[in-house]
């Protein structure tokens, strides 16, 4: 797939500013840092149009991969579900970039009215006609969401694949309700990239060119807060389960000692290098259009 895309050269996602110093290679890729912001991010990076032919072809398409997606992906899910039910019994929820659809059905098994935004053709037609759920082609701005109108707003390995981060966390802003939250679930991999690299050990953990950026829980913070978000909690959220051993061993491993070392410092203390969940309210007192 990397032949096939159509590289550009961009200014900082987050600041604008021209320019970025190396930080690491993956093959032909470079993910630089901004000097400005200290964003992390893929430069050259796809052009919006190849990004959108690639996710047409980034998730699996058998019905055994599938499965051992949703068993992927499904102890995240659970947690995050988990967790909502601390804001709300109820209500209405937004999932971009629902994938197949297993946490919208999940979150309607549970009484709320969810529906989905998916770029992926193939795993929307899935949510929609086998799993029954509401789900709209990507990306979400094509929607066209009215303002103040969810309750909750999840994106699970979302923001790390976007061009435009900023616009995404914007719109997300709009269309929540005052005093409604944000779920972000996100990869942090440059400190365990920089260990890596420490040991000369060689490897691909950045997934480029499909993640456009490395977002750490200070930038994340930063840009929600810009926008108009408050109340921000980081937790680790559960861990993933890769089909391939050695990743699954060293996800259980890296998330299970996150999480240990997360409790045990009274919830002060994040690893970094896995990934992470942040919560983020919009205030009680905007109302958007
Ligand atoms: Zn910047």
């Amino acid at each position: 797939m990397e032949m096939k895309m159509k590289m550009e050269k961009v200014n900082c996602p987050i600041c604008d500013r021209t320019g970025g110093k190396l930080l690491h290679l993956e093959g032909s890729f470079q993910m630089v840092r901004c000097p400005s912001c200290q964003f992390i991010f893929l430069n050259p990076r796809p052009t919006v149009e190849s990004l959108h032919s690639f996710y047409q072809q980034y998730l699996p398409e058998r019905e055994s991969s599938i499965e051992s997606w949703k068993k992927m992906m499904n102890p995240v899910f659970h947690r995050a579900a988990s967790l909502l039910k601390h804001f709300r019994e109820e209500g209405r929820l937004l999932d971009v970039g629902s994938g197949f659809g297993f946490f919208l059905a999940e979150m309607k098994d549970r009484g709320w009215e969810a529906v989905g935004v998916e770029i992926s053709r193939k795993a929307m037609d899935y949510g929609r006609n086998i799993l029954g759920l509401t789900i709209h082609p990507g990306p979400m701005e094509d929607a066209a969401f009215p303002d103040n109108h969810f309750d909750v707003v999840t994106g699970f390995y979302v923001i790390e694949h976007l061009p435009h981060p900023m616009a995404f966390l914007k719109e997300c802003h709009r269309i929540l309700k005052p005093g409604g939250l944000l779920l972000l679930r996100y990869p942090h991999t440059t400190p365990i990239k920089n260990l890596l690299h420490f040991f000369g050990v060689k490897n691909r953990l950045y997934d480029l060119p499909a993640h456009l950026s490395d977002f750490s829980p200070k930038m994340i913070q930063q840009c929600l807060e810009k926008i108009g978000f408050a109340k921000f909690y980081h937790l680790i959220g559960g861990y993933t389960l890769p089909r391939d051993t050695g990743k699954r061993a060293a996800s259980i491993l890296f998330g299970s000692l996150s999480e240990a070392l997360f409790y045990l410092s009274r919830r002060k203390f994040l690893l970094p290098g896995v990934s992470k969940n942040v919560l983020a309210f919009k205030k009680e007192n905007v109302m958007n259009g």
